[in-house]
């Protein structure tokens, strides 16, 4: 563990309930209370909707994601770095974590080729042949200066059979290595620059927001093999990182398995430090991944699904096409106070949908962020409050009980 990573990222449990954990993050840019919800905003901005907006009470997103892969075709590192940084270039000052790349990557399939080194693939956007290695990833990620930083690694499908589950993770491990390496060094470096920069210039303003204070994740792979999964956690461990994920789940699997490998996992992960389940999920799936032990969670769904015309709702899900909605008065989730609950009908929504008006998604966009932040507030406040185990039954009880 480097200097520079201990003072990037403070952390510490409030209360448990079970296997449930409230915490606390604190990143050089706020607090950050767990478990905590975090929007993708792949390209630099989450889409169809304004960082007003996240930053509203009704939202209050405090850490949002980039995706490195995406920011790294387009617009490229170099117009990122020449802007200060992903924060100064979106304008976004609040929390930031990029993903490492891999993922995207390993979902390009035949438009790519893995090595020790590295992986080399075409651009889903032009076809040019690109690179990523633990080393570049990391250098990316310094350039984009985002908070949390993740360590590059091979991403398998779900029910990748034992041996080439075995192979990728100890490729993860070796890489994780490199990472850990590779990060360190732009710490050092980024630090030093940092006095220079300092002594030439009394506010430090020039490499404020980039790299030399950001906190580095592992991830745990092994698809849904227990024993690869409880190596590759070891590995990584001895390794040494500020934080642990799970990658590699909800890429295929079925639900059931996912959750018992949640479940043997989290427990044996260290408990002095945030865990975060990468790219999970409903919001079933959250309420159920906190009752296992983890802390922090992203997904597209909210947005994705909103474009689509879905809402998600405390009564499951509504689908703004059907038409019984097309007189509905009432907002999409009764019980939601969001800005988009509070003033409009299902039946405009619907209508705006319908009629192929851009409001629909932004509107969809936004009451979906909604109701997975106010979930993991109020699920923050169950489990300070010994409260979490009801309010889970009850919960998913009322999210299986149907629209009316
Ligand atoms: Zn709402």
């Amino acid at each position: 563990m480097s200097d520079a990573s201990e003072e990037a990222l403070g952390w510490r449990v409030l209360a448990r309930e079970g296997g449930a954990r409230a915490g606390e993050l604190q990143t050089r840019r706020g607090v950050i209370e767990t478990p905590v919800f975090m929007p993708v905003g792949t390209l630099g901005t989450v889409k169809g909707v304004r960082f007003e907006e996240l930053e509203a009470e009704d939202l209050d997103a405090r850490i949002i994601l980039g995706n490195t892969y995406h920011l790294l075709l387009r617009p490229g590192p170099e117009v990122i770095r020449a802007c200060g940084g992903l924060h100064r270039f979106t304008g976004w000052r609040r929390a930031l974590l990029t993903d490492s790349g891999g993922f995207q990557v390993f979902s390009l399939a035949d438009m790519r080729r893995v090595a020790e080194e590295g992986v080399k693939f075409r651009s889903h956007i032009d076809g040019r042949l690109c690179f990523l290695s633990p080393e570049v990833s990391m250098e990316v990620q310094a350039a984009l200066g985002s908070d949390i930083v993740m360590a590059f690694d091979e991403c398998l499908p779900g029910q990748a059979a034992h041996e080439a589950a075995r192979a990728s993770m100890e490729l993860t491990a070796r890489w994780a290595r490199r990472s850990r390496t590779r990060f360190d060094e732009l710490q050092r470096d980024s630090a030093d620059a940092g006095r220079i920069e300092e002594g030439a210039n009394a506010s430090g303003e020039g490499l404020k927001g980039l790299s030399g204070r950001q906190a580095l994740f592992g991830i745990v792979q092994g698809a849904t093999h227990s024993d690869l999964r409880r190596e590759s956690l070891e590995r990584t461990a001895e390794v040494g990182f500020d934080g642990y994920a799970i990658g590699g789940l909800s890429v295929g699997e079925e639900k059931p398995v996912m959750y018992e490998v949640v479940e043997g996992l989290a427990p044996l992960m260290p408990d002095e430090r945030p865990r975060y389940l990468m790219g999970v999920g409903t919001p079933e799936d959250l309420v159920e991944c906190v009752a296992r032990g983890v802390d922090m969670f992203d997904c597209v769904i909210p947005t994705r699904n909103g474009r689509n015309g879905q809402a998600f709702t405390s009564r499951g899900r509504l689908n703004v096409k059907n038409a019984q909605w097309s007189q509905d008065a009432r907002p999409l989730d009764e019980a939601c106070a969001c800005a988009v609950c509070r003033r409009h009908s299902r039946a405009y929504v619907r209508h705006l949908y319908m009629a192929g008006e851009m409001l629909a998604a932004v509107l969809l966009s936004h009451h979906n962020l909604a109701f997975f932040l106010d979930t993991m507030r109020r699920v923050r406040q169950a489990i300070r409050s010994g409260d979490f185990t009801r309010f889970r039954l009850e919960f998913i009880e009322r999210i299986n009980s149907g629209l009316v």
